[in-house]
């Protein structure tokens, strides 16, 4: 069965961030980066698979500056839960150099900051003119290790959320709005 059709048959998580509040958060935070890479050649914009896709997608839409999209793909929460808390693979890298360009990387959510602070590690060791960051959501609750947030949409007390690219057991990543799920509904 689609995703899209199996979201449709499943009870929908309450609402932490409307889709209205979605979109507005997102065409300020494309306002906001447009006007701090204006000038520049180009922005390399690099998404973090899978959750960032919609978001990303939507922000990319919304800038007016010249930027090309890369994607990137770590591993996933489960696996990190139940090993070593703080160790992240990588599982796919960008297809191409990323040296001398400015580079903004796209993650759905910051939950401990391990991820994050993962990928900043890489890619600041290839040199790239800058490296900044643009995250959906923040859990400051959750933090262990802290990364600099340069462009946030929103930050969230430590519930688990879905919708807008984020998933359960990849489900509910087509939803329009982030959802809460509570315990009950896993
Ligand atoms: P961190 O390395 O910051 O602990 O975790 C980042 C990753 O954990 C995110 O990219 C996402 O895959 C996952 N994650 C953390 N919290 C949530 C949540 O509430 N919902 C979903 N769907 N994923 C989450």
């Amino acid at each position: 069965m689609p995703e899209s059709a199996s979201v449709r048959s499943m009870p929908a998580p309450p609402t932490l961030i409307s889709e209205d509040e979605i979109r507005a958060r997102v065409a300020s935070l494309a306002a906001e980066i447009d006007a701090a890479y204006a000038g520049k050649d180009q922005l390399v914009l690099i998404g973090v698979l899978k959750g960032s896709f919609i978001f990303l997608a939507d922000l990319a839409r919304r800038l007016t500056i010249p930027h090309r999209v890369e994607f990137i793909a770590v591993s996933s929460y489960g696996d990190r839960e139940s090993e070593h808390a703080d160790s992240v693979r990588l599982l796919m890298d960008v297809r191409h150099a990323i040296d001398s360009e400015h580079v903004l990387l796209v993650e759905d959510i910051v939950d401990t900051g391990h991820t994050l602070a993962y990928l900043k590690r890489l890619l600041g060791a290839r040199s790239p003119a800058s490296l900044r960051t643009c995250t959906l959501l923040h859990k400051p609750d959750r933090t262990e290790q802290v990364v600099d947030l340069d462009f946030l949409g929103f930050t969230i007390p430590d519930v688990w959320v879905v919708g807008y690219g984020l998933d359960y057991a990849e489900r509910y990543r087509t939803l329009p709005y982030i959802g809460e799920l509570p315990p009950e509904m896993r």
